[in-house]
Parts: C-alpha cells; structure tokens; sequence
C-alpha cells in the first residue's frame, strides 16, 4: 500500500510512536505537520494542482489561483512564480513573497539522463518562441528553463511537451526530481557501464507516483557509468557510479547524502556495489528511507544528508538493507580517480562506434528558442538526431562522421556555441540570478558572460582547467561551494562605503575524489565590478606561484 500524507507510513515500518515531537518522523509516529509546508501537502498532494490548472487557473487567469497553490503545489508541476522585474537585492529579504512575485513563471522542463532527440528539441525550441518570450537556460541539472510563461498557455504546454515524450512533472517541489545521467551514456570509449536503462526504470517506478510525491524535501538523484564521474554525484541525494567489481564486473558503487546549499555535505559511499537491474530496487529503498525517516520539523534539515550525517553510513546500509530491501548488498569498490579535470565533454571526442560527439559551450548555459530551433537542425543534418545536455550547463551532438566535424563545429561557432571554448568560457557557470529569481541578491547571468569575454581578453595564455561559478544568494543553485572559483551573491561596501552588489568569495573547491568545498576567507568579497580585476590578479598569481602539478 502507497504511502500518502493521510497514511504516510503505509509502507514504512511500524513504530511506536514518540512522545517527544522529535523531527516530524512519519516512521518514528509523528504525522501531525509541523510547519506550512507539511500541512499544504498533506492537505492535498502537489500531483493535484494539475487539473486546477487545466479547468480552472488557466481559464480564469493568475489572480484565480489559491495560495497554497501558487506558492506551493504548483511546484510539483515545475513552476515557480518569478520575480517582478526592477525590484532591487537589498529588498529580496525585506519584501513579502507576495510583493515580490510576478504574474509570470518559470517552467521547468526535466531532461532525464540529458537525453534529448532532434524533435524534443525543436518543440523546446519552438514553446521558448511562442510562450517564453524566446528564453531558454540549460541548467546545471541537465534541465532547460522557461521564463515569461502565462498560467493560460500552460496546458498547451504541455500538451506539446508531453506529445514527444518530454514532461515538468515533479521538476520542482518536494519530490524526486530529474534523474541526472551521464549525457554520452551508451557512447564513449571509456565507459565502464551505461546506466539508461536503470534511470528509464526508476522513472517508471517513481515519477508522478503518489507514494513518492510528498517527501520531506527534494530528492536529487544521479546515475553515471562513465570514469570521468561527470554527473555531480558527490552532492545528490542518491548516486550510482560506474565500477568495476573484481569478481561481479562492471556496475554501481552507492553513494548517499550529498547536497549543498546551506550546511553543504558531500555524499558518502555505503561501500556496496549493485548490478544494473538492481539500482531501481536500491533507489526505491533510499527514496523510501528519506520519506518515512527523513525530517519534517525544519525545512533547513529535511534534506538526507542530515540524517545520513546523524546515522552515518553503516547504519543507513543496514536499514536499507533490513528493512527495506530484505536482504544483504555486495560489498564494492570505490571509484578511480579520473585522470581527465574536465568533465564536461566539450570538444570533439570519439565514440565506441567510431563516429564523434561534439560538446560546445553556450554562455552560462544561456540560450534561446531559436537556438535551440537551429542546433536541432544542425544536429539533424550532421548526426543521428541525438543531443545531450550536460550538468556543467553545456550541450552535445551525437553520431557525427568524422567528415561532418569540422563543418558541425564551425556552423556551432557561427552560433557563438563554440566546441573550442577558452577556459573561462568552459567553466564558468551562473545560475539563474536577479533577473528572475525571488530570492536573488545579485545579477549573474551578464555578469557571467561579462567575466568570460574580460578574462579572455586579459589573460589570453591561460589554459589551465578553471571553474568559476556564480550564485545570486546564499543558496548553492550554480555549486559555488564545489567551484576553484566560488561566488555567493550578497551586498557589500564599495570604496565609498556604497552598498552595492557583490560577491563572498569561496576559494579551492573541487568535485572529484579529492571533493571538497572551497574556503571562505574572512572578508574576501568583492563588488561586482571589482570582478574581472579580482579573478585576473587570482589566476595571475596562481600561474607564478604554483607548484609542479598543483591546481
Ligand atoms: Fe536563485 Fe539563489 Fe538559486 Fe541563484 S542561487 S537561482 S539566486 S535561489
């Protein structure tokens, strides 16, 4: 029997229940909600709002649509009200989250896996057109996002999405979001296992599942079989990455409770190794674990990482396995260390078939409609029909001949999507910013793109693998804690004691084996236009100061 929020712990272990109201358990008895969220969705589940969109908010207009929904709920179907153009950062904080809205929303489209064919594309790109005023980000979550979109043309929406496959369900909200995978699954050289398969059968298993649609908080999950480890996996929730076992060969080594924003936590290992037909069984178990023991009381601590934090990983495995599972995991190895920095398949690249893909770099993931519109055609015309996106906010072209390469890469740069990007432009990411976002502080989006044509141009020699990414607040949309270069949106003093935007800056970041979240240095921030000469005099006295072999 499903759990929902009028019998949450339906399928969790009975348990008796506290009489301290603890953390809001379901599985430890505690399922009287303890703050707005849990009471809104136990009131009624996100998955409902749907078919108040369709009869009635998208007839009568956004001045129709209840509260709880507008705020709420909506977000299990991807939207998100968006922020009232020419409201400045200093009044983010200060402001009702009424004055602060829009009439218009942000639309998330989820890319599973960042696959994507010639036709889904082009519907992106033509909806972008129609109803987005042309907008379109790839985000770093192998999503795309729309801006400007009317509760009316909703449904048309996606009607149209939905007519080629492509879905927002469950892209926002308290629920299990898009299934980061490795975007040349299937294709690369070097890949130890492709892991689509296991991601189409979690999806089948939990998207749009009313067992799974009201968790404490989001669920992020990723699944890569590639040695590059090119899906973020040290902070998603659940991560499954490619290893070799000596006795079992290639499949899944398990990693649980990464994740950043505030109190930033790189995932741990559960040491055990899964077969690629049982990585859905496991992520169904973890998945369930986080909605009947994960904490409901604060949103600051609904996320798995702090029960991992406070289980640890033995005891997790063994609840995973005792309770929810019913039987033991073989133990596995770790993961090598890639021996490549860059993951992000920018360039030109063999596959195992012989043919190429071709990974290029928009801007800080910005494109739009008829970009989009125009890499479906180019990717028609030169490969297969197979486009990927990735979570470094980039895009791939699969199945190219090698007498297609040059003339695909040169018809990309033609678009200003070079597959030759210079360091700056190839690790700079920025995440959505004041332009749209409610909680924002700090423009980032221009300023991302600013940065990369200044550091082109002030330091042409400079080749070294270089991430340099932007939040517009505290919060960690664009992995600022995990960049060499980490930027955190706030208000500083300029030189005449003027607040002005700026950034706190986070120094030594990294993903990888050697993960780990950069340094904030006491006082470092820098003003937004102080940028550019900051970054410059960083990476100018990293080249003459480093050490051999040192990042
Ligand atoms: Fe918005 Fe902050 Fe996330 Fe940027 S980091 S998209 S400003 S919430």
């Amino acid at each position: 029997m499903a759990a929902t929020p009028e019998n949450p712990a339906a399928s969790a272990p009975r348990r008796k229940v506290s009489r301290h109201r603890g953390e809001g358990q379901w599985a430890a008895g505690h399922h009287t909600p303890l703050n707005g969220n849990e009471q809104f969705k136990k009131d009624d589940d996100g998955l409902n709002v749907r078919t108040r969109i369709e009869t009635i908010y998208s007839k009568r207009g956004f001045d129709s649509i209840d509260p709880n929904d507008l705020r709420g709920r909506m977000r299990w179907w991807g939207l998100y009200t968006q922020r009232k153009p020419g409201i400045d950062g200093g009044k983010t904080a200060i402001l009702e989250p009424e004055e602060l809205d829009d009439e218009f929303f942000m639309l998330r489209v989820r890319i599973d896996g960042g696959r994507l064919t010639t036709e889904q594309l082009r519907v992106i790109g033509e909806i972008s057109q129609e109803f987005a005023r042309g907008t379109a980000d790839i985000t770093d979550r192998q999503n795309v996002q729309y801006h400007w979109i009317r509760i009316e043309d909703v449904p048309e929406i996606w009607n149209r999405l939905e007519a080629v496959g492509l879905s927002t369900t469950e892209a926002c909200g308290d629920t299990p979001r898009v299934v980061l995978g490795s975007p040349v699954a299937g294709i690369a050289e070097d890949e130890i296992i492709d892991g689509t398969p296991a991601i189409e059968e979690i999806n089948r298993r939990i998207l749009g599942n009313p067992a799974f649609s009201n968790l404490p908080r989001k669920f992020k999950t990723a699944v890569s079989g590639s040695p590059l480890l090119d899906v973020a996996h040290e902070i998603n929730d659940v991560a499954f990455v490619g290893v070799d076992h000596p006795e079992h060969g290639p499949g899944f080594d398990v990693w649980v409770g990464g994740g950043l924003s505030t109190n930033p936590k790189i995932g741990v290992r559960l040491g055990a190794w899964v077969p690629l037909d049982e990585v859905a069984d496991v992520h169904e178990g973890v998945i369930s674990i986080f909605r009947d023991y994960g904490y409901r009381r604060l949103r600051t601590r609904a996320r798995l990482k702090f029960l991992v934090a406070d289980w640890g990983p033995e005891k997790f495995r063994q609840v995973l396995e005792d309770e929810y599972l019913q039987r033991k995991l073989v133990d596995g190895p770790a993961p090598a260390q890639p021996v490549e920095r860059w993951r992000d398949h920018v360039g030109v690249h063999r596959q195992n078939d012989g043919r190429y893909y071709v990974g290029f770099a928009p801007r800080v993931g910005r494109v739009d409609g008829t970009t989009l519109t125009k890499i479906a055609e180019l990717a028609e015309a030169h490969g297969s029909g197979r486009v990927r996106t990735t979570v470094e906010q980039k895009m791939i072209v699969l199945d190219v001949e090698e007498a297609q390469v040059e003339s695909l890469v040169e018809a990309l740069g033609a678009l200003d999507l070079t597959a030759k990007p210079s360091p700056f432009r190839r690790g700079t990411m920025a995440c959505t910013g004041i332009e749209y976002c409610k909680l924002a502080i700090v423009e980032t989006k221009q300023r991302g793109s600013t940065l990369i044509d200044e550091l082109e141009r002030r330091i042409p020699e400079f080749d070294e693998p270089i991430t340099i990414n932007i939040n517009g607040c505290p919060n960690a949309c664009a992995r600022i804690q995990v960049a060499d270069i980490g930027l955190k949106g706030q208000l500083v003093l300029d030189e005449q004691g003027r607040q002005v935007e700026g950034f706190q800056v986070h120094l030594g970041g990294a993903l990888g084996l050697e993960a780990g979240f950069g340094r904030k240095v006491r006082g470092l921030k820098v003003t937004s236009d102080e940028l550019p000469d900051y970054i410059e005099r960083v990476l100018k006295r990293f080249e003459a100061e480093r050490e051999d072999g040192e990042r």
